[in-house]
């Protein structure tokens, strides 16, 4: 064979090889539990307790708001490859229930949020029978949903049961030691400035782990409209308490938010937007704010340094 032919030839074995590698239904992904999970915060916990053992995929990247989410095709075809499936639950990803019950006949489909007490639960103030979503941003009860990863990707591999339970431990001491610095960090805000202004209801159990007031524009869901009343009743916290800054939140557009910083200065009172929060989704897969930690961390930069 021609040298550059046997070089052409080479090079497609080669691309072939890359390509396979993503595909778990080949021998070489074989092994790994294939996880598709709906939000990233989700899979980052997969990524931490499953390491090797586990090839995963979130369906909502980057600035998607999973409240509002529809599942496309391409994503019914994730969910169909998968050995095992994690969402949040509590209603979060509130249009994909449907979807998600249909593939719960098939394979394990785990809501994270299953096993943390009731009790620890914050509701709704919207509807007395339903519970806040947003509890990756409580660690204490984000380590319930690591546990609970741990538990289920025990059953579907249990050679691999100890590793898994090992790493669980790992990663939660990782979210213990978040936890005590972000504590710490909040002492350098005023205790009368600790209130978090935000597009929409994300951060109820940031504020009851840290002890801030939180007030948000829109409901727990993104899906409920705002009215003047709502904008009006911002406006007069951020004048008698005199906030400084209000955020804006990745998924989320920075309308709503505006008008409220608008509305103060026409009350003399000047806002300023203390920067981009995650709430619902994270930063780009490779960056720091693209982990759970990572984003965590971004959040109380950007809050103490705006409250301070
Ligand atoms: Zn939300």
């Amino acid at each position: 064979m021609k040298n550059w032919l046997f070089a052409i030839v080479i090079g497609i074995f080669f691309l072939m090889l890359t390509a396979c590698g993503k595909d778990p239904s080949t021998s070489e992904g074989k092994d790994k539990i294939y996880v598709t999970t709906t939000i990233a915060q989700i899979e980052d916990i997969v990524k931490n307790v499953g390491t090797d053992y586990v090839q995963t995929e979130s369906l909502m990247g980057p600035g998607v708001d999973p409240h509002l989410y529809k599942a496309s095709q391409g994503d019914i075809k994730k969910l169909q490859k998968a050995d095992i499936i994690f969402y949040n639950g509590l209603h979060l990803e509130g249009k994909m229930g449907e979807v998600l019950e249909k593939m719960s006949e098939q394979r394990p489909t785990v809501a994270v949020t299953r096993d943390i007490p009731e009790e620890k639960l914050i509701t709704d103030p919207q509807n007395p029978n339903a519970h806040d979503p947003h509890v990756w941003f409580d660690i204490e009860l984000w380590k319930y949903a690591v546990d609970t990863v741990a538990n289920e990707l025990s059953s579907l591999d249990p050679k691999h049961e100890k590793e898994f339970k090992q790493n669980a431990e790992e990663y939660k001491q990782q979210l213990d030691k978040l936890y005590e610095e972000s504590r710490k960090k909040i002492e350098e805000i005023d205790e009368n400035s600790r209130v978090l202004v935000t597009a929409h209801d994300a951060f109820a159990y940031f504020g009851r782990s840290f002890g801030f007031e939180v007030e948000g524009l829109q409901g727990l869901s993104t899906d409920s409209e705002y009215g003047l009343k709502d904008v009006q009743s911002l406006i007069d916290l951020l004048v008698e308490r005199n906030i400084k800054a209000v955020f804006i939140e990745s998924s989320i557009s920075e309308k709503s938010i505006n008008a409220v910083v608008e509305g103060a200065k026409e009350r003399g009172h000047e806002v300023e937007i203390g920067g981009e929060l995650f709430s619902d989704a994270m930063g780009e897969e490779g960056t720091k704010e693209g982990t759970y930690i990572g984003m965590f961390e971004h959040n109380m930069e950007t809050i103490v340094s705006a409250l301070k």
